[in-house]
């Protein structure tokens, strides 16, 4: 240690209560950066720094420039339509209990890659592709369910938090220009839009938190949570195959995936069961 360091170090060691203040006030910076909060469902601790306006912020600018890229694909009548419409609504009432400033919506495109996602701040995306997957209402809950969560986990917040990208997102948000192009690119494949060549997975525990709290949020919108076991059995059948379903290469459904929300079904169980009896 240099003759400078051992004078701060001695300094500070003879004065406690300034290493203390000095102390305070550098976890009181990194305090107020992030938020400490509880997900829903898994009750897991996580720090998030952008606050959840400026996640709908980020993802709303997003849903426009996707919605302007793909106008001619969106579906608006029509049995799929329908569908879509019937079962995010019953999900996203559901949603809305965690995260009642979200603004929820739904756009169907017609393209054949079987995909779903949704971005920070409720607006999601789905492909027709997806519903031969899906095959009924329960199917495309347990997929509505699984990306509403990533959405109300503040999945990409906390992605953005984790990669100290944090400020780089809020100059984006607040449309400045403090970033290089690369950082724009990254904050923009965190976002995990589907279809996107450049855009990044989410993590494993991520995947798997967003499993355990669609599960019960299907089951609270008063779907059977069995039916995600078949969805998941089906997946795993399908990325099999020579052509495996995109949504099959962000969520990899293995043996363990399965027996996951196998032993996640007793308390999707009493969520259902408390919603019936409502
Ligand atoms: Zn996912």
């Amino acid at each position: 240690m240099s003759g400078f360091g051992k004078g701060v170090l001695g300094f500070l060691l003879a004065r406690p209560l300034i290493a203390l203040a000095i102390a305070a006030v550098v976890v009181g910076v990194l305090w107020l950066h992030s938020r400490h909060q509880k997900t829903p469902v898994t009750h897991r601790e996580q720090s998030v720094g952008l606050t959840e306006a400026q996640q709908m912020q980020l993802g709303d600018e997003q849903y426009a420039k996707t919605l302007r890229k793909d106008r001619a694909q969106i579906v608006s009548s029509g049995p799929g339509y329908a569908e879509v419409q019937r079962v995010a609504k019953r999900i996203e009432a559901v949603a809305a209990r965690d995260k009642p400033h979200f603004v929820w919506k739904v756009t169907l495109l017609r393209t054949n890659e079987a995909n779903a996602y949704c971005l920070p701040g409720g607006k999601i995306v789905v492909y027709t592709g997806i519903l031969p997957l899906t095959k009924n209402d329960a199917g495309l809950a347990t997929v509505l369910g699984h990306e509403v969560a990533h959405a109300t986990a503040e999945h990409v917040a906390e992605r953005i938090e984790r990669q100290h990208l944090t400020e780089v997102a809020a100059a984006i948000i607040a449309g400045g220009v403090a970033f290089t192009p690369s950082q724009y690119a990254h904050v923009i494949a965190l976002l995990g839009v589907g279809g996107a060549a450049a855009s990044l997975p989410f993590s494993r525990s991520q995947e798997s938190e967003a499993d355990h709290i669609g599960l019960v949020y299907m089951a609270r919108a008063g779907y059977d949570p069995h039916q995600a076991v078949a969805f998941w059995k089906r997946m795993l059948k399908a990325s099999q195959g020579k052509e495996p379903p995109e949504f099959a290469s962000d969520h990899p459904s293995d043996k363990h995936r399965v027996e996951h929300i196998v032993a996640w079904l007793p308390e999707a169980e009493r969520a259902y069961t408390a919603n019936r009896s409502n």
